[in-house]
């Protein structure tokens, strides 16, 4: 009965490998399937449905010391919207990597008041969002909502069609962004930084254009970053 009140993921199955630590409770970053491990016939992570991946790791609330972690093995920014809006936390990191690729993906959860908030039924809160990833990872994607694993072809698309739905600051850079298709109750906004796809999705879908104006980015990576950033509890659009 003990393990009727463990959370899951704490009880290792496998918990070695060639005499190393082998993490059970890493997940698919496109299905959150649970991720089988390395083995003798293949040596890279592997998801039931979508075959080889690099793992999702399990959300954490933001630290210094997990801060400082992520970053140095990022080889993608962990951007950090900066100043923080006003009354906006922290309220999450999640990142997709293992010992053979490195971290090839980041998100960032931020969490603060919905400035749309016009009826009492509307949410209090909105969320925001902040994926750097490599592509065909399939994070942002999941997170949007969308089945595409990769957001190359609809952003030409948008493109195509019209001027940037919003711009914001990446690293000194300013990044123009689409908007794509996602789930009803988000807005995806989706482009390129430092080489790799940036995706902002915010919530509710209404608050995007506010939350996102002036919006300004510093990656974690980089020396001098702030080490005082207002952290939260979990959110739980980060699984
Ligand atoms: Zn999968």
């Amino acid at each position: 009965m003990e393990s009727a009140v463990k959370p899951p993921g704490l009880t290792p199955r496998r918990p070695f490998r060639d005499g190393r630590r082998v993490p059970t409770d890493l997940r698919c970053p496109r299905c959150l399937r649970s991720a089988r491990p390395p083995s003798w016939r293949s040596p890279s992570w592997h998801c039931d449905l979508h075959g080889g991946i690099v793992p999702l790791h399990p959300a954490r609330v933001l630290d210094p010391a997990q801060m400082r972690d992520v970053a140095s093995s990022a080889k993608v920014p962990v951007w950090l919207p900066w100043p923080l809006p006003t009354d906006w936390v922290v309220t999450g990191l999640q990142r997709v990597g293992d010992d053979r690729e490195g971290t090839v993906a980041t998100v960032l959860a931020l969490t603060g008041p919905n400035p749309f908030r016009a009826a009492k039924e509307d949410p209090l809160t909105a969320e925001l969002l902040v994926v750097a990833e490599q592509p065909g990872i399939g994070l942002g994607p999941r997170l949007a909502g969308t089945d595409d694993i990769d957001p190359g072809p609809a952003l030409t698309a948008a493109m195509a069609e019209s001027s940037p739905h919003a711009v914001v600051e990446a690293g000194g850079h300013a990044v123009p962004l689409w908007c794509l298709p996602s789930a009803t109750d988000r807005a995806a906004y989706v482009g390129e930084a430092a080489s790799v796809w940036l995706w902002l999705i915010v919530l509710p879908a209404q608050a995007g254009a506010l939350a996102l104006d002036g919006l300004r980015m510093l990656d974690l990576r980089d020396p001098g970053h702030p080490l005082d950033v207002p952290a939260g509890a979990l959110t739980p659009l980060l699984r």
